[in-house]
């Protein structure tokens, strides 16, 4: 059974209804004061009578809630259409503020080897309402909770599945986040290990909203890309670069900048090969950052680099010219980290 959207039931429900009604309902949605549809007062009262009868308040149910033992992430595992189970992060910021951390696949089909996510396979690609909905089920956790900080300032398409591969769902999820939410462009990112057609068509998509893009590089050695991400083509880095230097000459500036995220695994993209073909390629395309993320172990042949490794790594790159951080592992007791996504940890199983 395939998910059908909140704008096609609401449009069977009520055929006759002019089109701003839906987009008032919707922006309903997005104002955290309502906790169901009887509220909804700038809506004629039999409209809402019927919502409340027949449609759910929010796509997504909580399965399991999990708090770090910091107490800075909390891992939301939530039923989608068909019983599905989906994991949605959140995690405190350098601000003191939140940032959501959402899924755009039940499972994924690029199978990263270091992946929890990658070992199921693709299941099923989230609708936009799912995929807006766990930015939802979080303002009303905040809501609930209001010891915690309330605003949620960041948003990433870095959970489970590959955005790209769900292109439409997730243009459109970031065209209502953009519209409904106080969110601009420069607060979201959408992590992609590199669809290649998909980034080719966001080129020239001018509904495609230019939110921040994380490229998934993990090695610039075409070789030990292809071990880390079975899916790698064969011209992967060459197509790349001549992608990001159109990209970065259509939609880079100051603000806009292109992102490679780069996990690090001791002896197999950590050596000095790798740092110095990294800051080659790196310096070749320009307005790039790298982040450098520890590995976070989920019982694969891999193994994390070494403090020092990584340390020596960073300091290469720096010394070549290249802008590079390193993320700090969050919520990796509670398996919310990169990578770590599964639902292993569900009440129920998919
Ligand atoms: S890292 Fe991302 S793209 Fe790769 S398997 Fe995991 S979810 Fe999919």
């Amino acid at each position: 059974m395939n998910y059908q959207s909140r704008q096609a039931r609401f449009e069977e429900l009520f055929p006759n209804q002019p089109k701003f009604r839906f987009q008032q309902l919707e922006k309903n949605l997005f104002n955290y004061d309502f906790e169901d549809y009887l509220q909804m007062s700038n809506i004629p009262a039999e409209m809402r009578q019927t919502l409340q009868d027949d449609f759910e308040f929010i796509s997504v149910k909580e399965n399991l809630i999990q708090n770090s033992r910091s107490k800075d992430t909390y891992k939301a595992t939530l039923e989608v259409e068909g019983g599905k189970l989906i994991e949605t992060v959140l995690m405190q910021n350098k601000r003191g503020q939140w940032t959501v951390c959402v899924s755009s696949q039940v499972g994924c089909a690029m199978a990263c080897e270091f992946c929890a996510t990658g070992k199921m396979g693709l299941i099923k690609s989230l609708h936009c309402d799912e995929i807006i909905d766990q930015y939802r089920f979080w303002k009303y956790f905040l809501k609930k909770n209001p010891d915690l900080e309330q605003r949620i300032s960041n948003i990433v398409f870095m959970g489970m599945g590959e955005p790209l591969a769900n292109y439409e769902n997730v243009k459109q999820t970031l065209n209502k986040l953009l519209k409904y939410t106080d969110l601009g462009p420069t607060k979201i990112t959408v992590s992609t290990v590199g669809v290649i057609p998909a980034l080719i068509k966001i080129l020239n998509d001018p509904e495609w909203p230019h939110v921040r893009l994380a490229l998934s590089l993990h090695s610039a050695d075409q070789p030990s890309r292809k071990d880390i991400v079975p899916t790698t083509f064969n011209d992967f880095l060459d197509k790349i670069e001549e992608w990001a230097h159109e990209y970065l000459v259509k939609f880079g500036n100051k603000k806009h900048h292109l992102t490679f995220e780069y996990v690090m695994l001791r002896g197999v993209n950590d050596t000095p090969m790798h740092s110095k073909k990294l800051a080659d390629f790196v310096m070749k395309i320009g307005n790039v950052k790298v982040n450098l993320i520890p590995y976070n172990y989920i019982g694969t042949q891999f193994e994390c680099s070494t403090g020092e490794d990584i340390e020596k790594f960073m300091n290469k790159l720096k010394g070549s010219g290249v802008n590079v951080t390193r993320r700090k592992n969050m919520g990796t007791d509670i398996d919310a980290a990169c990578g770590q996504l599964s639902n292993k940890q569900s009440k129920t199983k998919i």
